[in-house]
This record gives C-alpha cells, structure tokens and sequence, in this order.
C-alpha cells in the first residue's frame, strides 16, 4: 500500500472555490480559532452525565443542510420549554449562531458557534458576550418597508384577485388567530374554505422570529407561504434564507415579472419557484444551482412536509441519475462489493474511476481513512430499511457488527457524525443498532480531539454511492443567483 500522506489526495485538479473539498483543518487554518467563546456544551440528547462535548465536535462536522437543521431544531426545543444545548460552564441554554457572511467565511458549520439566549435573571458567566447584532437579526426597520415593498403587495393581490378560486384578498390586514394573539400577513386570501398568508422576506428576519410566526400560522390551520423576489436574491446565501430553503428541501417561492404577467392573464395565480438541483460536470466536484419554474396552487398550497421531502428526493434522484449516466457500472460495483462487506483492490479502482469524474479523493486517502468500513455500513443501512420481515432480525444484526468495525477504526472520531447523519436522515435507523454500539458513538461524540471534516472531503463520494444522504451532504445556496426580472414598475 502506498504511503498516506497528510493532506488527502485529489484524483483530479479543482477549483478552490468549490463545494466539498479539502479545507484546510477549518477555522484555525483561517486565523479564526477563537470565535468560539463557547468551547464546550452539554448535549441533552447525550445520556446523563455524558453529555458534554466540545463545540468544535458538534459544530465543526455540520454541512450547510445539517446547520440549518440544527439551528432550527435548537429554536424549536427552547420554544416549548427544553435545551438541546447548555453551556457547560453556567448551564444555561444556548443557541446556534453563524459568522456573518463573508467571501472567506464558510457556510457550514465551521463557522458556527454557541451563544447564550438572553436572560434577565442568567447567572454570569464568563463564556457570555454581548448581544451584538448576529447574522439573521437585522431588523425589519421601517427604512426597507419602502415603495417596492408595497407594490409588490398590491401586485400580488392583483394577482390573487384575478384568479376566482381566491376570495377575500387583503393586503396588510390583521389574521386572528384562536387564542386572541394575531399577525397581520402582507398579503392574505381564502381559498378552499381555508386562509392563505403571503410574507415577502424583504429582510432577514432573526431565526426565532420566523419559527414563531411559522408556529402561529400552524397552529390556527393558516398556510403561510414566504416569498422572495429579486430584491432578495444576494440574500438566498445569508444563514437567514438558507434556513429557510434547506430546511424546505431546497425549495423557496418567489414573485417576478413572469410570475405577475402569467397569473393576470390567464387567470390562474402563479408563483416562481427555485429549487436547488445537483450539476454532475466531470473532474469536477458535485456542486449545485438554482432551477426555477412557474408553479400554480398545487405546488404552492402542498403540504410543507411533503414539499420537504419531496424537494429532497427529486434532488437524490436527479444526482442517482447523472451518477448512472457518468459511471453507472463502476458504482454499481461498488455497492455489490460493499453489500457483500467486501473492500478489495478491484473495488478501488471503481472507486478512483468515480473519484477523477467528480474530483472526489482517491484510494490513497480513501484506504487509509476507513472508507471500506463506511462503505460496508452505509450499504447495510440501505439493506436494512428495504429487508424482508423475516429476515430483518440478521439484517441488523449485521448492520450492528459492522457499526462496530467502523466505531472502533482508527478514523472512527471523524466518521461519527456520519452514523450521526445516517440516523438524522433515517430514523427508523437508531433503534435497530445495539446498546453497545450507542455507547461507542456517545464516547466518541465526547472526545475533546478536534474532529476532522472527512465528511465533507467525501460529500461526493458518499453522495452519488448513497443518494439518500446526498441532499444533507451536499446542498447548499449556490453560489450563483437565479435569474428573476424585476416587476417593471420596480425596475
Ligand atoms: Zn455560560
């Protein structure tokens, strides 16, 4: 076997610019080790008393999806009452908070760090620094709610009114909700016996301020649509909007000319709608853009959980296909050999093959960092979730044993977010493993060595090998903005 060396090795030549590769060891390679005033939180999904982690381990290995995932869920816990995290020097709640955007900034969890909610009564706390103004909590200040803003309201109420499935459109008017609390929706309507809300996110609103106004709609039974035009399109790379879209499975509405002009003359409301779709583009990496489509009341009023899911799979399928179109019998190789716990020679040259299409890493670095055994695990995991009722008990009994293997490897602290990952994106998942192998995780999830972005080096790879981890691996804001036209009046 050759020589590993320290820095993975690329099959092919890339762009430095682009998604998924090798960055350095992340923010202390930038000069940035010490924005993490919070260096170590108590896990509350951990068993008592091991729970606590270091920052770097819990953030560090987030993708832009699993971020915004994390983010939204540590809001939603502290909105009913619970912490998923705690600083572990005063054991007060904490939250998910993002350097602001910057060229060199990371959109991943690199850039994450922990802050304290803000308290009245919170014990000090030396790891507690003041509320400056966070990403995501610019104000909606009276300045932004100008002309454009207005138009476009009216514009979209125009719209509404000439299509005779909605009644009652308003523009800027109070919606009630049961329990005498209310929002007043930029613009609102009925339609099939059930009020529509129209918000256009002209500015980026703080995380809690979203869940708290998407909350309120859910629980009066009011579907709340958030809009974006082409005033916000630099924004759809901001934390704030990409909380939004990649928790909707890449997917967010927008209102433009086209939209405006489809929807009066024909008489049926229509939005755009963008969605994040992979670029399969060979020796280089799998990297993302923004599709957009006119899209009518079917996929507007959908069920947000649908759209979610369905988002994510139209985006695992797209990438299953343009993977099976570039080197379809090499990853099926791949997977049969895996199937069958196999990791041999033959099977890397497949694997080298796919790496130079998508300038992923190559057997020198793959054969080294435990891939064989992440491979063996992901595929079983797959096995698992499509086996036969009587033979589920040696399927996981299997995929138990090669949990094992793959926690107790020598590159085991950096794969643990994967298993992480895995049972994130299949829940059916964790119940299947045993005691033993939890505790594993959890003794590895509370390590204090710093944890290696391995994930990220194999996005790719593990991407287009298992497309049912592709979109919390591999998506995030593309870098370049759909094209939307401005409504004429605004231009
Ligand atoms: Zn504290």
């Amino acid at each position: 076997m050759k020589k590993s060396t320290k820095k993975p090795a690329l099959a092919a030549a890339n762009t430095p610019s682009d998604n998924n590769l090798p960055s350095g060891s992340g923010p202390a390679s930038r000069g940035n080790s010490d924005f993490r005033t919070i260096a170590e939180v108590l896990d509350t999904r951990l068993p008592f008393g091991l729970q606590r982690r270091t920052a770097q381990s819990v953030l560090g290995p987030q993708s832009a999806v699993s971020l915004a995932e994390l983010r939204t869920d540590v809001h939603g816990e502290h909105a009913k009452g619970g912490s998923l995290f705690l600083c572990a020097q005063c054991e007060q709640p904490v939250f998910v908070a993002q350097r602001p955007a910057e060229p060199d900034v990371p959109r991943n969890g690199d850039a994450a760090y922990f802050k304290h909610f803000s308290a009245e009564d919170a014990p000090p706390c030396s790891w507690r620094t003041q509320n400056l103004s966070s990403i995501g909590a610019v104000q909606y200040s009276g300045q932004q709610e100008g002309l454009d803003h207005l138009t476009l309201k009216n514009a979209l109420a125009e719209c509404l009114k000439h299509d005779h499935r909605f009644t009652d459109v308003r523009v800027e008017k109070r919606v009630a909700g049961k329990d005498g609390n209310w929002r007043v929706p930029d613009v609102a309507a009925v339609v099939g016996g059930k009020v529509l809300a129209l918000d256009l996110q002209l500015a980026a609103l703080p995380i809690s301020t979203i869940l708290e106004r998407a909350s309120f709609y859910e629980e009066n039974d009011i579907h709340h649509i958030v809009l974006t035009d082409a005033v916000d399109l630099v924004r759809l790379t901001q934390q704030a909007f990409c909380d939004m879209h990649l928790t909707m499975g890449g997917r967010i509405f927008a209102v433009d000319d086209s939209s405006i002009a489809a929807s009066l003359s024909s008489g049926r409301f229509q939005l755009k709608e963008l969605s994040i779709v992979p670029r399969l583009v060979p020796g280089r990496p799998v990297h993302n853009i923004w599709e957009s489509r006119l899209v009518g009341i079917d996929a507007i009023l959908m069920d947000p959980f649908q759209r979610r899911k369905e988002g994510e799979r139209q985006y695992s399928q797209a990438l299953m296909t343009a993977a099976n179109a570039s080197f379809g019998p090499q990853r099926q190789a791949i997977r049969r050999a895996a199937a069958k716990n196999m990791s041999s020679a033959a099977v890397f040259e497949h694997w080298n093959h796919i790496a130079r299409a998508i300038g992923g890493l190559n057997e020198d670095s793959a054969i080294p960092q435990g891939v064989g055994a992440v491979l063996a695990f992901l595929t079983q995991v797959e096995i698992c979730c499509n086996v036969a009722p009587d033979q589920r008990a040696s399927a996981q009994l299997e995929l138990q044993q090669r949990l094992k293997t793959l926690l107790d490897s020598r590159h085991a602290l950096h794969w643990a977010p994967l298993v992480v990952q895995v049972f994130k994106a299949l829940p059916g998942i964790e119940p299947a493993i045993c005691p033993a192998n939890s505790a594993r995780l959890t003794a590895l999830l509370t390590q204090t060595h710093t944890v290696k972005p391995t994930l990220r080096w194999y996005a790719g790879m593990i991407g287009v090998l298992h497309p049912f981890l592709a979109f919390r691996l591999l998506v995030k804001a593309p870098k370049f903005l759909p094209s939307l036209r401005l409504p004429a009046s605004r231009a």
